[in-house]
């Protein structure tokens, strides 16, 4: 009775956390998707069906450490147990659709939904290091007007399973192709993290805590486009992964032209917010800044962006930026980049230029929805998809 409460419970989270998935699962009459049950949960259903309780730990081990993705994978469990769990979950489970390599060895793959919607991730290796780039959402809300992604509007958040599974895909990918493992996982691909928070700090729990892939958090880089609200709760929670804003410009008139939602997160509040995020967790924000020619790249600017940067220990990335199709902006000349870079310097910043990675197969930043004509690209059964940043 208690379970199946709890099950009733599972299913209402899970129709709140994804209504499209639960109208379609429905409609299918499927089961309940396990990833989605504590093990607290899991053991307490292990009960009613007379097993013993460590079973719960083991399956809990099989989604998330070692990432079954098959009950008929988890060869601890008995014959009959696997089948019970076969005929009460269902185990969904992120499917690569496509796989391109760049000359520069990074590595864009798609990854095809449950409900056949497509993303996009991106493996980047770097120096002897590899990091996973990941989506949130399914398209943005944003309308970042630089953003190519902007254009495909928002289809779906990422349920934390989905976004769970892009890094253990790009995990395999790395150890198939460099036979090596991720350094770090940035959630720098497609949608705003913020706008999706709770499946996103569900996700990082899963990868960083006890009974996961154990991934530190420190490693793990969550990029905004600057949710003060979002922050603040980051902020409060004391989150040990770090923080990187898409800032862009350092005046309210000109990041309100290019991001809109600047009207409501304006420049004031956010820098606010994140001298708040530096004091709850000590750590250092990484700010982006795309530069764009004769826009955002004139000394002026820079010294403005510096007394933006006075206000918390950050460090400034600076991003060439890539041109997309149909937006006004073009790419800041080389020597005005390093110019730029030079000034900030000058007033003791600490300043990156970030170097675009994947160009030739449109895997850098802002590149990968440009592939795509419209935002309708159908799945292979007919369903509206989607790709990344
Ligand atoms: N919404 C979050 C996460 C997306 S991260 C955020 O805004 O941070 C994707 C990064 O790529 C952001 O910094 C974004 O501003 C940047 N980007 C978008 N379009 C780009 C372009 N055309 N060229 C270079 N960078 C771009």
């Amino acid at each position: 009775m208690e379970t199946r409460r709890k099950i009733a419970g599972n299913f209402k989270k899970f129709k709140e956390l994804r209504p499209q998935a639960f109208i379609f699962a429905k409609m299918q009459k499927e089961k309940p998707n396990i990833r989605t049950f504590s093990e607290a949960e899991l053991k307490s259903w292990l009960a009613d069906q007379g097993e013993k309780a460590f079973r719960g730990r083991q399956i809990r081990e099989w989604l998330w450490k070692k990432h079954a993705t098959a009950f008929d994978e988890m060869t601890s469990l008995s014959k009959e147990l696997r089948n019970k769990l076969k005929a009460h979950f269902r185990l969904p489970a992120l499917q690569v659709s496509h796989l391109q390599k760049s000359r520069d060895k990074t590595i864009k793959v798609g990854f095809r939904l449950e409900d056949d919607l497509l993303v996009e991730g991106v493996l980047i290796p770097s120096g002897g290091r590899y990091t996973a780039c990941i989506s949130s959402q399914v398209g943005c809300a944003l309308g970042c007007r630089f953003c190519a992604t902007a254009r495909l509007g928002w289809n779906r958040n990422l349920v934390f399973d989905e976004i769970f599974d892009q890094v253990a895909l790009l995990e395999k990918v790395c150890r198939e192709n460099y036979q090596d493992k991720l350094d770090n996982i940035v959630l720098m691909g497609m949608g705003e993290p913020l706008q999706n928070y709770e499946n996103v700090r569900k996700a990082i729990e899963l990868l960083t805590g006890e009974g996961g892939p154990g991934y530190s958090p420190s490693r793990i880089t969550l990029s905004t486009v600057g949710i003060i609200k979002g922050i603040k709760r980051m902020a409060d929670e004391q989150v040990k992964y770090n923080l990187a804003v898409s800032l862009h410009a350092a005046t309210d008139e000109k990041r309100s032209e290019i991001i809109p939602v600047n009207r409501q997160n304006n420049l004031e509040a956010l820098g606010r917010s994140l001298k708040y995020f530096h004091e709850k967790t000590g750590t250092r924000i990484t700010l982006e800044y795309l530069l764009m020619d004769n826009f955002n790249d004139n000394p002026e600017d820079a010294a403005k962006l510096a007394v933006f940067c006075r206000q918390f220990p950050c460090k400034i990335n600076l991003i060439p930026y890539n041109p997309v199709e149909g937006v006004p902006y073009k790419t800041s000349e080389e020597l005005k980049t390093l110019r730029f870079k030079t000034l900030l310097e000058k007033r003791n910043l600490v300043v990156n230029i970030r170097q675009s990675r994947g160009t030739d197969i449109d895997a850098a930043c802002g590149q990968l929805a440009n592939t795509q004509k419209k935002p309708g690209l159908r799945g292979k059964s007919g369903r509206p998809g989607t790709k990344t940043t």
